[in-house]
């Protein structure tokens, strides 16, 4: 079985030290793909450098996530949409994100608006996927998305409003989701709604999930064929089946073909 990750932020700090093991721990987990998502333009370079290293496994987000915004310095969103536009052609650079709104942020809506138009409007011009935050905020990015070109759309951790779920549906949007398929009613009532078509499947690393059977420790892409487990019952099939579509949606959304690293060696 392939299995896929296609949310993790393998160049955050809290990975620095441990990427080895983390790419070891994915491999023997059967995980085939990796998609680093980025916050900012540190992370963005730090994630196209860990494509360029396990470039049979990691591909590339790159971005600014909305909260990153308020610490961005000067000509940082400037150098981010250039660096994205550099390496566009590059092959492991398979969308821009994370980018998106927080409702969190509210203080600095208007600054939140300008970058993630930005990078819409980028993604427009390259021809890219997003993969979008929408914490609080997902009602309003379906409703504003249709008046950019932006072909492929990712909602990373639809959790509410099931309404917005149909409407994503019906754009074709796909959405990810994790560890909390596993122990949130509410996901898992997502995941029983949304059609496995749509679904693909992320673990969000280094955040962690403090609920059994997670229990705080690190989070690792060895977590995804328990979130995957917890798909196929939800939706009464085979765990092979599941995996099989999940890595086919990954095929599609991203535009990659996978390798299956375990057998490649
Ligand atoms: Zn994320």
């Amino acid at each position: 079985m392939k299995f896929i990750d296609a949310h993790i932020h393998l160049s955050d700090k809290e990975y620095a030290d441990c990427v080895d093991e983390i790419i070891a721990e994915a491999k023997s987990a059967g995980v085939v793909a990796l998609v680093s998502n980025s916050m900012d333009f540190e992370t963005s370079a730090g994630s196209l450098e860990l494509a360029k290293r396990y470039s049979e496994m990691v591909y590339a987000a790159l971005g600014i996530h909305p909260w990153s915004v308020n610490v961005l310095k000067e000509n940082e969103l400037q150098e981010t949409l250039d660096l994205i536009s550099k390496e566009r052609r590059n092959s492991s650079v398979v969308a821009i994100g994370e980018i998106g709104l927080d409702y969190k942020y509210e203080k600095i809506w208007d600054k939140q608006m300008t970058v993630f138009e930005e990078m819409l409007h980028l993604a427009e011009k390259l021809d890219l996927p997003v993969i979008i935050h929408s914490r609080g905020t997902t009602a309003q990015i379906v409703e504003m998305l249709p008046s950019y070109s932006v072909k492929r759309v990712l909602l990373h951790w639809f959790s509410n409003p099931i309404s917005a779920l149909k409407k994503a549906v019906e754009k074709g949007y796909y959405i990810t989701e994790g560890a909390p398929t596993v122990y949130s009613n509410g996901i898992r009532e997502v995941v029983r709604r949304v059609p496995l078509t749509n679904l693909l499947t992320e673990t969000d690393g280094p955040v962690r999930f403090f609920k059994p059977p997670f229990n705080g420790k690190r989070t690792t892409p060895a977590f995804i064929p328990m979130i995957v487990e917890a798909i196929a019952e939800i939706k009464k099939m085979n765990v092979s089946e599941v995996a099989e579509q999940i890595a086919k949606n990954f095929e599609d959304f991203f535009g990659v073909k996978l390798i299956d690293v375990a057998t490649s060696e």
